[in-house]
């Protein structure tokens, strides 16, 4: 799992404080330095563990935490206070429309995980919100894109609607109507990626935006790419305005910095995670349960 190596640090530092008793500003100085190491080696943003540990340290060098009875325990409440609130406090929720259908648009570079993640929200939606949910394959440069959702869709018995090559915009707009007709409530648009950034897509992904009104923008990201997951967010917030971020490969044993890092850099919350290949790992982000996690 992600974080692992994060954990150990931070329950490290943390023994270290727990088997002095009393502390002084001193001891949690030092802390604070393995702390920000930890950090730091997980791949989160320089800036955002710059913020983070100042944050922590003046609250954890005050006289009522160093006073009081059981201080490295107070130290380790404000770690997992402010990591909580680093992503985002509470879990934020997907928007839905309050005329049918939804519109959930997913965005994301090549390879994040936006087909199999699209799919599997679609069905978490059914299940917990009994939702009838239409998949639509928006990426119509893969030739292998448009059967792989068929793919997935037929394992989770969910309808996908299809146009061969024909512009995104279109078959967004076809599908919508087809959503209407058949009595599909939710509309997940599985649009193109690419490996890297570029104009043509980002054109593509404004087009279909403005001419679907989607209820959600949501940026599908790959954890296990760290820094490059925070620069994707960045770009494609900036471009589109996205309304949330689901990042995907939290099984995997890469550091898993960006799930720390792209809520302060971006401003928009995690709302999803994606934590295996099979169509059932997904879970709904939340920042507290994130932290314990992280805090083992
Ligand atoms: P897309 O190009 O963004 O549509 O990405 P895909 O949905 O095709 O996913 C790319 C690869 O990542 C596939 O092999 C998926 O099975 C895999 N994948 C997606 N999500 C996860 C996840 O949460 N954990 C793991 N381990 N693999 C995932």
């Amino acid at each position: 799992m992600a974080f692992e190596s994060l954990s150990e640090k931070l329950n490290a530092a943390f023994k270290k404080l727990r088997g002095k008793g009393r502390l002084h500003e001193a001891d949690v100085k030092e802390a604070m330095r393995e702390v920000r190491l930890a950090l730091l080696e997980a791949d989160v943003s320089y800036k955002v563990v710059k913020d983070f540990i100042n944050t922590i340290s003046a609250r954890a060098v005050g006289a009522d935490v160093l006073e009081s009875l059981s201080p490295a325990q107070m130290v380790i409440k404000i770690v997992n206070e402010e990591l909580v609130r680093l992503m985002g406090s509470t879990n934020a929720k997907l928007q839905i429309s309050s005329k049918p259908p939804t519109v959930v648009m997913l965005v994301g570079l090549q390879g994040a995980g936006k087909t199999t993640n699209g799919a599997k929200l679609a069905a978490l939606m059914r299940k917990t919100q009994g939702k009838r949910p239409l998949l639509v394959a928006c990426d119509i440069y893969r030739p292998a894109a448009i059967k792989q959702l068929e793919t997935v869709g037929a394992q989770l018995d969910i309808p996908v609607f299809q146009m061969g090559t024909a512009n995104p915009v279109d078959i967004a707009k076809a599908a919508i109507a087809h959503a209407n007709k058949h009595g599909n409530d939710m509309v997940f648009l599985d649009t193109a990626g690419r490996l890297h950034i570029d104009e043509a897509l980002m054109e593509e992904l404004k087009n279909i935006k403005a001419a679907v009104d989607p209820a959600e923008i949501l940026l599908v990201v790959d954890a296990m790419t760290g820094q490059d997951a925070v620069n994707a967010a960045t770009a494609f917030n900036d471009a589109l305005g996205i309304d949330g971020i689901m990042l995907t490969k939290l099984d995997g044993d890469a550091r898993g910095g960006a799930a720390l890092s792209v809520r302060a850099i971006t401003g928009k919350p995690v709302k999803f995670a994606g934590t295996g290949e099979k169509l059932d790992q997904i879970e709904v982000f939340h920042p507290d349960r994130m932290a314990s996690r992280i805090l083992g």
